[in-house]
């Protein structure tokens, strides 16, 4: 044995785990494949020279040689709960007021931070480590024991043999998923086809399955991958909140799931769920849902466990269904933002007892990934209420050569030349007067969410679009039931009663208005926090991105998004619009909360006050412009103690919140 021989065997193995990291932790190679695959041959010759080096952490040991008799009983040190079920919002608001109100009971009224992550659909393993060094993996089993998988784990890239780490805990079992991407089984049932096997039906067949095979090169031979979810057991881990233990993960080279986001309240939360289920197409992987988790760990432990699962998480599902069927065409569409669109007409199928014709294909970067063609078989799905979207292509079906597709370079409505985004994936269509763009812009702002204008549908949109009665949303206000009579499928009544529905729709307030306008990251939660701080589209208009970022819950994307849009040629124009057709631009009075001397204050009240009950010295807060909050944080501004204050009054001590009483909250007031 030479000390260079070991130096260089020990270079060699840091360098594979440093790229095995970048690729598969980091998504983020430095090096080709080619060159990654010199370095592992380097380390296998050097190894074979010196076989007294060879270690079991080796990356050229993944792939044991031996298969197993039979798959080996373990018991989990800590039990793999599985995680209760929900499939609508309700039902996630209520989990939410048992946090809340749990955390209380048990002393701890901090709020509760909230983990969004994608529940990803494969096959839950957990992982010990001892030392950093991978000894065991194991199905979840029936949660107290599974099934010995290590010599299949070992084969899978994405797990790795050691971890990353200076100083590893003695132990750690860390709880994750197996999975497989859509491309890789399209690509292994490619394979099938050619040497005459059936193809798998899923992804989560494929990984189920092979976990389990005794047999590791057959299962190395099975593109699988990891991601890391949680902890069981562990001593000297150190870590006290969920965000903490993924940092820990990354560093360590545990790959985790993409699109993870932190949340101060669960209603933030919910607001970005609902837009990310749009999302998931971009993913190669197939999601069921989201995981819900209490950021803290301390609060986990607080919050425990029923026999079957944790309190602290919940997973909110989505109902999906997949049917298989042939793609007939691709044609484009044009949106209210000017995005085009490619969307795939399908041979009709029934899907979730609706039959389906149409199917997102989303950008015309995904139709290359995806290497949709006019003629192939996809597999289609439909989660939740978003339209379907194509999952993969059945490509072993593919039976002749199908010409490739191509996005087209002019609007199919306008003839404008098409435009790449700037994040480069998206074509648009950058003509502001697009008749397309046109009408996406109308159908949004009359539909039930935005002003609501009752008998404004998409035929009459598109109509008055196409005869040019309306360009702008103020175009609408103009309308008369002489002009809409001639229309298709309109009479002198319904000409009339939409008249007055549009005349209606005036009235419905700032928050709507700011909703209907389609501004970028405003829906109807954020336009009900930009009224409640500047009431009046002036005061809007006229606030800066900094105190616009200073809302509670706005952040600075928000608030640059919002800020640009007032302030664009075409934002003001928009407004001095609508301001001139008569539609109200601000909150009304009773609405809205006053200025005061309290604005942009947070109040916590707690104790027995002498001349306000706790409700009316919180709507005295709320009419002094202030907000009245429930719990202490590190945002309390004061904490208004009467006598016999608890727990908060500990708390704000702790916190360094001003704690006043109750003549010095009146001088606040303005009643002192
Ligand atoms: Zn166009």
């Amino acid at each position: 044995m030479t000390a260079s021989a070991a130096t260089q065997i020990a270079r060699l193995r840091d360098q594979i785990r440093y790229h095995d990291r970048r690729y598969y932790v980091e998504a983020a190679p430095e090096i080709s494949d080619l060159e990654y695959d010199r370095l592992v041959e380097r380390l296998r010759d050097l190894e074979a020279k010196h076989p007294e080096l060879v270690t079991p952490d080796s990356p050229t040991q993944r792939i044991g040689d031996e298969p197993v008799d039979a798959l080996a009983s373990v018991r989990h040190r800590l039990p793999m709960m599985s995680i209760d079920n929900t499939y609508g919002v309700d039902d996630l608001r209520a989990w939410g007021r048992r946090v809340t109100k749990l955390l209380a009971e048990a002393g701890d009224d901090r709020p509760a931070r909230y983990v969004l992550e994608l529940k990803i659909d494969g096959v839950a393993v957990s992982l010990t480590y001892e030392a950093g060094k991978l000894v065991l993996a194991a199905t979840r089993g029936n949660g107290i024991t599974g099934d010995d998988i290590t010599h299949n784990a070992r084969t899978i890239d994405s797990v790795p043999l050691v971890l990353d780490l200076a100083e590893p805990p003695p132990l750690v079992e860390v709880r994750g998923e197996i999975y497989m991407t859509n491309s890789d089984l399209v690509a292994l049932n490619e394979r099938q086809a050619a040497a005459g096997l059936p193809p798998f039906a899923n992804t989560r067949n494929v990984a189920a399955g092979s976990i389990r095979l005794l047999d590791p090169r057959e299962c190395g031979s099975r593109p699988l991958k990891f991601l890391c979810h949680g902890v069981g057991d562990e001593t000297g881990l150190g870590i006290e909140s969920q965000t903490a233990l993924y940092a820990w993960a990354v560093n360590a080279g545990l790959p985790v799931a993409p699109r993870t986001e932190v949340f101060d309240s669960l209603d933030l939360l919910i607001d970005r769920g609902t837009e990310l289920i749009e999302e998931l197409h971009d993913l190669d992987f197939e999601v069921d849902g989201f995981v819900i988790k209490v950021d803290d760990f301390a609060q986990q432990r607080l919050l425990g466990a029923t026999a079957k699962s944790p309190r602290w998480a919940i997973a909110w599902k989505f109902e999906k269904f997949e049917a298989t069927t042939r793609l007939a065409g691709i044609r484009v569409q044009v949106g209210r933002g000017g995005t085009v669109t490619p969307v795939a007409d399908l041979e009709p199928v029934e899907l979730a007892g609706t039959t389906v014709r149409r199917a997102s294909l989303h950008n015309a970067e995904e139709v290359a990934r995806k290497d949709v063609r006019v003629g192939d078989v996809l597999v289609v799905e439909k989660a939740g209420k978003v339209i379907p979207h194509v999952v993969r292509v059945e490509k072993h079906l593919r039976t002749k050569r199908l010409p490739v597709w191509h996005p087209p370079v002019e609007c199919p409505e306008c003839g404008t030349p098409l435009v790449k985004d700037s994040d480069g994936v998206y074509i648009r269509c950058p003509n502001v007067d697009c008749p397309a763009r046109c009408r996406e812009r109308i159908r949004f702002f009359a539909s039930r969410g935005a002003m609501d204008i009752e008998g404004l549908g998409d035929k009459l949109v598109e109509q008055l679009v196409t005869t040019g009665l309306v360009r702008q949303y103020a175009d609408l206000y103009a309308l008369e039931a002489a002009q809409l009579e001639p229309l298709e499928r309109m009479g002198k009544k319904s000409a009339a009663s939409l008249v007055e529905q549009i005349e209606q729709s005036k009235d419905r307030g700032l928050v709507r208005v700011l909703n209907a306008l389609a501004i970028r990251h405003v829906g109807p939660r954020v336009a009900a926090l930009l009224a409640g701080r500047f009431p009046t589209i002036e005061k809007l208009a006229a606030a800066s991105e900094e105190e616009l970022a200073a809302i509670p819950e706005i952040g600075p994307v928000i608030a640059a998004s919002v800020h640009g849009w007032l302030a664009s040629d075409y934002g003001r124009a928009t407004i001095d619009g609508l301001r001139e057709a008569g539609v109200r631009l601000d909150v009304p009075a009773a609405e809205r909360v006053e200025e005061g001397p309290l604005t942009g204050k947070t109040l916590v009240v707690t104790g027995t006050l002498e001349r306000f009950s706790r409700q009316e010295a919180e709507a005295a807060i709320r009419q002094a412009g202030g907000r009245a909050s429930g719990s202490v944080s590190k945002k309390t501004d004061y904490l208004v103690a009467g006598a016999e204050a608890g727990s908060k009054l500990a708390k704000a001590t702790k916190l360094g919140v001003a704690v006043i009483d109750e003549a010095a909250f009146e001088k606040l007031l303005g009643r002192g």
